[in-house]
């Protein structure tokens, strides 16, 4: 899943208006964030079905980046570290949450499936990759329902911002649906891994430019810290 993982941290900001979505967006993405740097230690791995022009999908060997009780591990990690800067537990469980509903989500799509506890372990995928439209379809769904969730939390930020997020995710969203939708071509290893490692903290840091004049905004009236 690609849009989708932007989906949940643009909508998670609902729960939290003062917290940047650009965190919890990087918080959806760390899995593949850290998928990229096992793939490169060598510790995961990825294959191309022989007929991947058609299917359009990978298949993954990845228990440390995508398996379940990694990902709670993951997830008490960036919630420590959010916790470390603001001191709030709201913060710090809502980016947990952003972090493991990852799993929940590539567990859906998936074909091969994500591992419960590491390698060897009964793994879920429920193979909704298989109906690339449909999957297609419900990633665009999550996106308009997280724009929806967001505009309504970014209620003080100048109309120029919530434009520009809503131009930005539109934007995302269309290349992530396009690309995977019309994929027939392999692309290298090194090129993988740069997408891996790169995309979370470019998504992430654009989101969090454009959310963070609200934040500065509050904080600014409340005295309180945002990350
Ligand atoms: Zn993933």
């Amino acid at each position: 899943m690609g849009i989708g993982h932007v989906a949940v941290g643009l909508g998670l900001k609902a729960a939290d208006r003062r917290l940047n979505a650009g965190v919890l967006i990087f918080g959806a993405f760390l899995a593949d964030f850290l998928l990229g740097w096992f793939v490169l230690a060598g510790w995961e791995s990825y294959q191309y079905p022989p007929d991947f022009a058609s299917r359009h999908y990978m298949l993954f060997t990845f228990p440390w980046s995508h398996g379940l009780v990694p990902d709670l591990v993951w997830a008490a990690a960036l919630g420590s570290l959010v916790w470390v800067f603001r001191r709030e537990p709201r913060a710090a469980v809502l980016v947990g949450i952003a972090v493991v509903s990852h799993f929940v989500l590539d567990g859906v799509v998936h074909v091969r499936g994500l591992p419960i506890a590491g390698p060897g372990s009964p793994e879920l995928g429920l193979g909704l990759w298989r109906n690339l439209p449909i999957e297609l379809t419900l990633e665009a769904l999550m996106t308009v329902a997280a724009l929806v969730l967001y505009l309504r939390a970014a209620q003080d930020h100048s109309r120029g911002r919530r434009i520009s997020m809503v131009v930005y995710v539109v934007l995302l969203g269309a290349l992530a649906i396009g690309g995977q939708a019309t994929a027939t071509e392999q692309v290298g290893r090194s090129g993988l891994i740069a997408n891996w490692i790169a995309a979370p903290l470019v998504f992430a840091a654009i989101a969090w430019a454009l959310d963070r004049q609200r934040s500065d905004s509050i904080k600014s009236s409340s005295s309180t810290a945002s990350v």
